[in-house]
């Protein structure tokens, strides 16, 4: 057994390579690469994922995995976790043709930029096209995938190991009408324009951005900071992990909170147990986890008071034009619930019937009940339903995210799982760490980094969101920590 363990170590780090040479093809699309290389990048990115699905489809793979799998109750606990995702992926990729993820990827790549184009242009008529094949091409990856289950709960099963569109909608309808209601009881305030105040320039914004990065625990010796059009983090491979953020200088808490968002994603990756990385699990699979990280991060904590009583100072140290604002402007100006049309840009109370409302039109368009012509109309109708406004442009309704144009249809949800288990995290480690406010007041930021490298970076996938949430806090996903947070924050 010792032979074929071996193996498919070799053989999944071959897969691991070519899937960082992937991600490091698409992150310089996002950042460095001109315009008029897309024909050929496309092409690239479509050449590479045929590659690796011929690496995952190879003879010599699937009956290493499945041999494996025969012993399966003899494997160690690693190895039983690894080949485990390892045939899952298989089982999925075998599936599939190599032709169509070849199609299918050349389709993602020219729909990136249709999108971009589109979303500048204010022009759906750009997009239109190959949003059409996007959604055909999702849809038929489902059925290839298995035509006996929801289109969408295949897809959500991709995001998240095993969550389904029931568990959603039991999720998803209370929480729903919990926040309506509170929304619908906090009074609307006005802003006191901290972080519009002035011009915030890049270069200067960008070394403020590394200094706070760093001082909370991101890693530079395996990490950079880049400059994008929509903030994102992405794991090239072993030790390097990078986020990207979108600078605005002329409203500076979009900045800041994108870059601490991104920095949730980035310290999770950075603090993966290193012996785990030749494994499958090496990095973190589900979103649920991920954004329950960067979410914690940028709200839990970067939106907080004692945050702000610590960052201020470091703030007005790069921008002297800031002192005369204190913590109390900041803290107020940060958390101001509004009915707005950006999800990157909602407070914690909007967000997630922004996100509801994307779940709600993905499975609409994929059970054809709306057709893509149809899109800008009902986003808009739905908007209004929801959070009572109507976008005026189309680059503020359904051309806001990329999510669609990189086929990731049933991604959206998991920002929301992400919110109720960080709600979960926050309240155990405020438990386990009753001083924490104290500590980042001061702007220590060990007991917080401690705290979440021991009970989750640590892990990897070693667990899934609901075995891991089990195993620290003592129960699955449940949504009343979050609801308990927003209401301590907000509801007075
Ligand atoms: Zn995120």
């Amino acid at each position: 057994m010792n032979k074929t363990l071996e193996k498919y170590y070799s053989l999944l780090e071959e897969m691991k390579h070519l899937n960082s040479i992937s991600a490091l093809l698409s992150l310089d699309q996002e950042t460095n690469m001109p315009p008029l290389a897309i024909e050929g990048r496309s092409k690239q990115m479509g050449y590479v994922e045929k590659l690796i699905h011929s690496k995952i489809t190879a003879p010599e793979y699937i009956n290493t995995i499945n041999s494996l799998y025969d012993q399966y109750d003899d494997l160690s606990e690693i190895d039983k976790r690894s080949v485990l995702l390892s045939k899952r992926e298989m089982d999925r990729s075998t599936k599939l043709s190599s032709q169509f993820v070849e199609e299918f990827a050349e389709i993602k790549s020219k729909a990136q930029n249709a999108w971009f184009d589109a979303k500048q242009k204010e022009d759906y008529g750009i997009f239109k096209p190959l949003l059409q094949k996007t959604f055909e091409y999702t849809s038929r990856y489902a059925d290839l995938i298995d035509n006996s289950k929801k289109i969408y709960d295949v897809l959500l099963d991709d995001y998240e190991e095993g969550m389904t569109v029931d568990q959603l909608n039991n999720i998803f309808n209370p929480l729903r009408d919990e926040l309506t209601q509170i929304l619908n009881s906090i009074p609307e305030r006005s802003s006191k324009n901290v972080f519009k105040s002035q011009k915030f320039d890049k270069d200067i914004t960008r070394k403020l951005i590394k200094e706070m990065t760093a001082k909370i625990g991101y890693d530079y010796n395996k990490g950079a900071l880049g400059e994008v059009h929509h903030p994102f983090e992405t794991r090239i491979g072993d030790n390097d992990v990078r986020i990207n953020v979108k600078y605005q200088e002329d409203e500076l808490s979009y900045t800041l909170t994108g870059a601490i968002h991104e920095e949730g994603h980035g310290i999770y990756e950075q603090n993966v147990n290193p012996e785990y990385f030749k494994t499958s699990f090496g990095e973190v699979s589900s979103l649920a986890l991920h954004e329950s990280q960067s979410r914690l991060l940028e709200n839990m904590i970067g939106r907080s008071k004692p945050f702000w009583k610590y960052f201020i100072k470091v703030l007005q140290k790069y921008y002297p034009e800031m002192n005369k604002f204190n913590y109390e402007d900041a803290y107020s100006d940060l958390n101001l619930v509004k009915r707005s049309f950006i999800r990157t840009e909602s407070d914690e109370v909007t967000y997630n019937l922004h996100i509801i409302l994307r779940f709600e039109i993905e499975q609409a368009i994929l059970n054809k009940e709306v057709k893509i012509d149809e899109i800008p109309e009902v986003w808009n109708s739905k908007m209004q339903k929801m959070l009572g406004v109507t976008p005026k442009l189309i680059s503020e309704g359904c051309l806001q995210d990329v999510h669609w144009s990189m086929g990731a249809i049933g991604y959206f949800p998991t920002y929301s799982l992400g919110n109720l288990t960080a709600g979960q995290w926050f309240n155990k480690f405020t438990i386990d760490h009753p001083d924490y406010e104290k500590q980042i007041e001061s702007g220590d930021f060990s007991g917080y980094f401690n705290w979440f490298k021991t009970n989750v970076w640590n892990y990897g996938s070693l667990y899934t969101c609901n075995q891991l949430l089990k195993k620290i806090t003592g129960e699955e996903l449940n949504p009343k920590y979050f609801i308990k947070y927003i209401k301590e924050k907000y509801v007075k």
